[in-house]
This record gives structure tokens, C-alpha cells and sequence, in this order.
């Protein structure tokens, strides 16, 4: 165990990418040629194949059917073909019913449009399997993972640290401190944090690329975060990103920009750590994209029942006063690159200490 503790510590200081993501305070501290740029986007050659039917060859088909294995919706071997099959057709029909989106199997634009925004890395199918859009349930959109793993009973107070070569200002950890706050006020749960890695439930980081867990990062936009779930507590973000921090106050919708709102993510990918799958409620923190420049924030009934069903709710009733709250102070920050190594070389020396003694 402690082995893995190591393990895990070391692929954190050696394995992990450069960062890059900015983190902007407010909106009118983005510089102007970031507003401007809402042409940013991973996934925007696809527009490209909009009217593609079944039977067609284009080229771009297999990158999409890519995209497609990765969510989930074409599952088994991953070596596509330019053709617009069955198989695509399935995956688009199955992409529109968890959408809402009229199911055409089609690539409309409105498909499309939905395809390229920014989203949550985590599958919305496993297994070939989502409750996503589940039709014997008529308003709750919910959604587990397959065995529906939960933090165990005796588990109500969980902690989180953070990777320290982010070397995050207190304003980013705030926005963290906020996100978990919200679940914590509908649950049983507390959250604290916690300043080192070792024994913590949760570990935050950002990364770019490969970064060690298979599931790489894809530069600006395209997939934003991902994360595990019970009792595994690995939140990792995407360092590519420019991540907006504001002040809490607002709770929905800022700006049409390619900035991506922090917390917005935090408290999906939270959700992700307590045990919720994606939820095709469109107003649903678990709901899987997020356009640029979007606030959501608040957890909508969907998310509570959801949780709720895993951990019932608040015994306290106290609107989450009982979580942990972090100071928030104002002004942004950049995250820094590699500048820990004594801080590393330290902690090294501890988990080496750990094992041998
Ligand atoms: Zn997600
Ligand atoms: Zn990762």
C-alpha cells in the first residue's frame, strides 16, 4: 500500500506535464484579445461533416467515431474507418436521445453544435450502459457509476489536498472550498482540507497532456476535467485551459468567451468524486458540456435526488455551515511551473522513511 502511496506521489513530480493555464479574477481582467477569441475549440473540424448520411465517406468520420469510443457510444476496438456506417448511426442516435436532441441519426447542426462544446472527460456511457436518459424514469435524469460505489458509511468526513507543484493561490483553493461546500449542504458529507497528499481522500491537480492516467488532456477547450469515482478520489483539470475565477456572487451565465469557468467544473467533477454519473438535464450540474463563458453552479433538483439517493440528505440542516468554508480574498493569479524541488525532495524523503520504517 504503501508502495502505490509512492507511486502515486512520485508520477505527480516526475510524469506530470508543464502547466500553462492562466487563471483570470474577473471577467474585465481578460485581456481583450482573449474575448475576442471564441474561435477555440478541440473538436471544431467537425463541423465540417454536418449533412453527412449513412453511406457516405468523408474524411473526419473516424476522428468523430473517435470521439464517440471515447464517451462511450462506440465501445470495443478503436481502429475507424472514414464511413458513415451502422455503427456511427447507432452512436449519433444514442448521442441525441442523451442530448435531448431530436433523434435523426443524423448529423444536423444542431448535433453538431452540441458535439464541439467543451465537456466533461468522463464516458457517459460505460459499458455500453447509461441511465443517462433512462426511459422508464420520467423526470430524474440521474446517473451512477456501473455498481454504484459510494464513500462507505463510516466515511462522512473526507479530505481534500491539492497537487503542490500547482502551487494554487488561495483564490483558486477557494473556489474548490465553494464547490464542495454545495454538495456538503445537501449531504451527510464534510469536507476539509488538508495540506498534505499523504492520507487525503481527494487529490486536485492540474495537468496537461499525458499525465499519467490514460486519459490524456487535449489542449484549449475539447475535454476540461475529469474525474474518478468512490473510493478512488483523483480530480485532475486541464492545465491548457484559461480558467475564470469569480467572486461566487454570480450564479449563472457570464460571458460568451473561451474562458471556462472554475468552479462550474469543480462542481461537476465533484459530483464525479461522490459517485454521480452525467445526467441529461440540460439545467443538472452533471449534465456532461458546458459552453464556453457558462456559469452553472447551483445544484439542481435532479443533482440533489441524485446524491441524496446515494448518502441521503443534511442531517444537520444547516445549509452546510458545518463544511469547511475557505477565506476568499480577490485578485487572480498565475499557476506556477516547476519550482517545488526542495518541497519535492522533502516529501520523497518522507514517503521513502514511510516504507523503510
Ligand atoms: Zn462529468
Ligand atoms: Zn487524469
Amino acid at each position: 500500500m504503501k508502495f502505490l502511496i509512492l507511486l502515486t506521489i512520485l508520477s505527480f513530480f516526475f510524469l506530470v506535464n508543464p502547466l500553462s493555464a492562466k487563471f483570470y479574477s474577473n471577467v474585465s481582467s481578460i485581456p481583450p484579445s482573449q474575448l475576442l477569441n471564441s474561435t477555440r475549440c478541440a473538436w471544431k473540424t467537425f463541423s465540417k461533416l454536418a449533412g453527412c448520411h449513412v453511406g457516405d465517406k468523408v474524411d473526419g468520420l473516424s476522428k468523430l467515431k473517435q470521439y464517440f469510443h471515447r464517451f462511450g457510444y462506440i465501445p470495443g476496438a478503436n481502429n475507424f474507418t472514414e464511413d458513415f456506417d451502422d455503427i456511427l448511426q447507432s452512436a449519433i442516435n444514442t448521442y441525441q436521445k442523451n442530448f435531448n436532441l431530436k433523434v435523426t441519426g443524423n448529423l444536423d447542426s444542431s448535433t453538431l453544435r452540441q458535439i464541439v462544446k467543451p465537456r466533461c472527460g468522463n464516458p457517459d456511457m460505460i459499458d455500453g450502459f447509461s441511465e443517462m436518459n433512462a426511459g422508464l424514469r420520467t423526470t430524474e435524469r440521474y446517473s451512477f457509476f456501473p455498481g454504484k460505489p459510494r464513500w462507505p458509511n463510516k466515511k462522512r468526513d473526507l479530505t481534500y489536498a491539492f497537487v503542490p507543484q500547482n502551487i494554487l493561490t488561495d483564490d483558486v483553493k477557494s473556489v474548490f472550498a465553494r464547490a464542495f461546500t454545495r454538495w456538503a449542504e445537501v449531504t451527510p458529507l464534510n469536507f476539509t482540507r488538508s495540506e498534505s497528499l499523504l492520507g487525503a481522500d481527494i487529490v486536485i491537480g492540474f495537468f496537461t497532456g499525458e499525465h499519467g492516467d490514460g486519459e490524456p488532456f487535449d489542449g484549449p477547450m475539447g475535454t476540461l476535467a475529469h474525474a474518478s469515482s468512490p473510493p478512488s478520489g483523483m480530480l485532475h483539470l486541464d492545465g491548457d485551459e484559461d480558467w475564470l475565477i469569480s467572486d461566487g456572487g454570480i450564479s449563472r451565465r457570464i460571458l460568451p468567451v473561451a474562458v471556462v469557468d472554475l468552479e462550474s467544473v469543480a462542481v461537476h467533477e465533484i459530483g464525479h468524486l461522490l459517485g454521480l454519473g452525467h445526467s441529461s438535464v440540460e439545467d443538472a450540474i452533471m449534465f456532461p458540456a458546458i459552453s464556453g463563458g457558462d456559469r452553472k453552479v447551483e445544484l439542481a433538483k435532479d443533482d440533489i435526488e441524485g446524491i441524496q439517493h446515494l448518502y441521503g440528505g443534511n442531517p444537520n440542516g444547516d445549509g452546510g455551515l458545518k463544511s469547511s468554508r475557505q477565506s476568499e480574498t480577490s485578485g487572480g493569479g498565475e499557476i506556477h511551473r516547476w519550482s517545488g524541488l526542495v518541497f519535492s525532495l522533502s516529501l520523497i524523503a518522507t514517503c521513502i522513511f514511510l516504507i523503510c520504517f
